[in-house]
């Protein structure tokens, strides 16, 4: 081991790159000093290690790192081809890099970071990340051995170890539902119904005792006599002629004298004679030996980012709208559309005023930031539950997105129904204060009537075109 020396940091231009060797010294945290790493090293398992860690650093100053690697030979390798920036072959050659570093870190300096609340919004936005900086759209599946699945994404795997892969697939189909992919196919597979990886073993077993040791024989039909057996009982030990055991008749012609219709397997184990066997799939990580009709299919597909999923890395990326599903008080945001198309059949009946509202919380992406996932979700459900104290049975809240709640306060003027979202307001930022030092919250509300006279639809749209453009 040695420490990083000064023949080690290589400058180019306006740029400082670190160059770090198999038995270099370092910490991660000395790569935010530095543009660039430019990893010397032929040794496949170190630089997979280095790439691997820096991917998945938890500051951004690291894990979007430029990373190229100095080395006489290409990359086939999909995981880490597609994971550093490039090939360089002598020193001499930053030059032809340097371009391309200012390019990426460019576009770093443009993003928003913000921390998400759920582990899916974090993958989501890190891969997105990645991806955006380096001005890539595709995300493609590709076969790769050591896999959880036998398929990686690798800006998106990276994130994950092989054993919890399969997580990645309902993210990425989340993220799709969001609409910062589309998708096409690519491939199905099949997991294990244990541990959900997708390395099996497949096997023909005795349908008695499970066992693959087994020996396979021709079924030979006799049509003169009608007899079925093992070709066995036809043979004898002098010659190759077959000879039926029930009539003794020799048998000339396949096809015209007698066929083949089958294996006959007989288990070596259990003695048990068989044709139809069935087929196992042992799971290579946890062993279990599965039913292959049970096994869990899963839908291999690349994925496109879309406008609205390039805008995840300008913007930031909270959360998505499933990490609110489930908090209770709320209902989800599609039911909250439909409640909203009855409530306006209601009014059109009777005589009475309601009303959509917004609550949203302008500083969202610093305020969570600052106070951490475990503690924003604390403050979430307080500020559920204080509105909920507030609110009657009759009136229902959706979150539209992390910052923002869409309520439907329903009976009341619209003068008593902003009084009670201005008392939540009072009270929320009072108990923030209470608890979390040092931290401000801005909180929006605005209440207006439901329009008999217009959809559901448009009036949601009006109200959320309204705080959208306000925040
Ligand atoms: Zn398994
Ligand atoms: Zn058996
Ligand atoms: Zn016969």
């Amino acid at each position: 081991m040695g420490d990083v020396v000064e023949s080690d940091i290589l400058r180019h231009g306006a740029f400082e790159y670190i160059r770090i060797h198999d038995y270099s010294n370092y910490s991660l945290e000395l790569f935010m000093a530095y543009d660039s790493v430019v990893i010397e090293s032929n040794n496949r398992d170190f630089v997979e290690k280095l790439v691997r860690s820096i991917r998945t650093h938890n500051h951004t100053d690291v894990y979007l790192k430029p990373i190229f690697l100095l080395k006489s030979s290409k990359v086939e390798d999909p995981l880490i081809n597609n994971l550093i920036d490039g090939v360089i072959f002598s020193i001499d050659q930053l030059e032809l890099i340097s371009d391309y570093v200012k390019q990426i870190l460019l576009r770093i300096k443009d993003f928003v970071f913000v921390k998400s609340i759920s582990l899916e919004a974090e993958i989501i936005s890190r891969t997105i990340n990645l991806m955006v900086s380096r001005e890539k759209t595709e995300l493609f599946a590709y076969l790769y051995l050591n896999s959880g699945l036998g398929y990686i994404y690798p800006e998106a795997s990276i994130q994950f170890s092989p054993r919890d892969e399969h997580n990645l697939l309902s993210i990425l189909d989340t993220a799709e539902q969001e609409g910062l992919f589309t998708s096409d196919f690519n491939d199905r597979i099949y997991l294990c119904t244990n541990c959900e990886t997708g390395i099996l073993s497949y096997r023909e077993v005795c349908p008695k005792c499970n066992s693959a040791n087994s020996k396979a024989e021709d079924l030979v039909h006799h049509f003169s006599c009608a007899y079925v057996g093992p070709v066995s009982d036809f043979k004898n030990a002098i010659d190759d002629e077959l000879n039926c055991p029930k009539c003794n008749k020799y048998l000339n012609h396949i096809g015209v004298d007698y066929d083949k219709p089958s294996l006959l397997h007989t288990c070596n184990k259990c003695g048990h004679k068989y044709q139809d066997y069935h087929v196992k799939a042992k799971c290579i990580t946890c062993h279990h030996d599965n039913d292959v009709e049970n096994l869990l299919p899963r839908t291999i597909k690349n994925f496109y980012l879309t406008k609205k999923g390039r805008n995840v890395a300008y913007h930031g990326f909270i959360s998505t709208s499933k990490d609110f599903n489930e908090i209770p008080g709320t209902v989800r945001f599609d039911v909250f559309k439909t409640m909203l198309e009855y409530e306006i059949e209601r009014l059109k009946q009777n005589d009475a005023t309601s009303n959509i509202a917004y609550l949203t919380i302008s500083n969202a992406g610093e305020l969570y930031s600052r106070i951490g996932i475990e503690r924003q979700k604390i403050l979430i459900s307080e500020m559920i539950r204080i509105l909920r104290k507030n609110l009657r049975s009759s009136d229902f809240i959706a979150f539209y997105s992390a910052s923002t709640l869409i309520l439907s306060l329903n009976d009341i003027p619209t003068k008593i129904a902003n009084n009670i979202l201005n008392d939540v307001v009072k009270i929320t930022t009072m108990l923030l204060k209470k608890n979390f030092k040092n931290v401000e919250i801005h909180i929006e509300t605005f209440a207006t009537p439901l329009n008999i006279e217009f959809s559901h639809e448009i009036q949601l749209q009006q109200l959320i075109k309204r705080f959208e453009t306000e925040s």
